[in-house]
């Protein structure tokens, strides 16, 4: 049993086949129209968002948008190495911020007034409410691991000056192995992204890279998103079967709406937990480790603890109630 499986299907083939049979692979009304399916499933008016690559490439690009070259960034140590590449690639100047202890997201307290722009991600599903920071910032949203959850009922996305999204294949949903989007209720700041984009036949000299979504992951993108509500619902089904069998979870903060996008235990039995799975060939594993963390682990105390204390199961729409129940025994055993 993997850690991970995408779910993909007839919905997938068809909207993919379409791409292939119409001719147009490239820039295309895939694109446009997975942009605007995005757009509606936040509540944003159409033409507020800019397909990409990757994820990483959206962050890139948002940080460009905010003109981040020479500025302070801040993000977490314990996040994806997206966040230090994108903020290098940008010529920004990190500021490493430790986790909490009740939660491995970025302790928004610790960013100061030394900050320019802050990218704020919500791991695993659990978003974080920054509504009430009282530092003047800039703020992008890393939401690669948090689409459809949302902050006193404001999607995920929309509470910074961006948001960016990756649809990898292991996250919630995918556009084919690659690709990410950003969105932006700013106007201005999708007439940047979008400029940066169209990259070929320009007549300035400014610089410019090749980040573009083809039609064929657009289609499949939106073929994903279409179910994405039925994802969430069967894997908010498997969360509840781990909780009601008492595991450990984390679990989001009061007043936030999580995605279950991961099934996090928090224990000091990381070791045991993942041996025992593995004897019944079940994939389990340490969702971030020591020597990932973006800066020295001595600096970093909470998110030291957090590489050292959890341990993530599998849950996917396509896992069966059968192979949560072996999940159940196994990590029950131990526990
Ligand atoms: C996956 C991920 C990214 C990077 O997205 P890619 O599409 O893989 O480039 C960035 N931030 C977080 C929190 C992620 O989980």
């Amino acid at each position: 049993m993997p850690h991970n499986r995408p779910t993909l299907g007839q919905e997938e083939e068809n909207m993919a086949i379409n791409v292939l049979q119409s001719g147009w692979l490239a820039q295309g009304t895939a694109v446009e129209r997975f942009e605007n399916d995005m757009c509606d499933f936040l509540g944003l008016p159409q033409g507020s968002a800019v397909a990409v690559s990757s994820g990483t490439a959206a962050l890139y690009l948002a940080l460009v948008a905010l003109e981040a070259k020479g500025t302070n960034i801040a993000f977490p140590a314990y996040s994806c190495s997206a966040l230090r590449n994108a903020t290098a690639l940008a010529g920004g100047n990190p500021l490493l911020i430790d986790s909490r202890m009740d939660s491995p997201n970025m302790n928004i307290e610790t960013i100061d007034h030394a900050t320019n722009i802050a990218i704020i991600p919500h791991m695993y599903g659990l978003p974080q409410d920054f509504s009430k920071h009282p530092c003047k910032i800039r703020v992008i949203e890393d939401c690669a691991q948090a689409l459809g959850a949302s902050v006193n009922k404001t999607p995920v996305g929309l509470q910074g000056d961006a948001g960016v999204f990756s649809f990898y294949a292991t996250k919630l949903i995918t556009s084919g192995g690659q690709g990410g989007m950003v969105v932006s209720k700013d106007a201005a700041m999708i007439e940047a992204l979008k400029d940066y984009r169209l990259f070929d036949r320009r007549s300035d000299a400014k610089i410019r890279f090749n980040f573009q979504m083809t039609d064929l992951q657009a289609a499949i993108g939106s073929a994903q998103l279409r179910q994405f509500s039925k994802f969430l619902k069967r894997r908010a089904e498997i969360f509840q079967q781990y909780q009601e069998a008492n595991f450990p979870l984390l679990d989001a903060s009061a007043g936030v709406q999580p995605v279950r996008f991961r099934a996090i235990l928090r224990t000091t039995k990381q070791e045991d937990i993942i041996a025992a799975l593995a004897r019944h060939n079940v994939s389990a594993g340490v969702p971030l480790q020591d020597w990932e963390l973006l800066g020295p682990k001595e600096l970093y105390p909470a998110a030291y603890y957090w590489t050292q204390n959890t341990v993530s199961l599998p849950i996917y729409p396509s896992l069966t109630d059968e192979e949560v129940n072996l999940i159940i025994n196994i990590v029950g055993n131990v526990l």
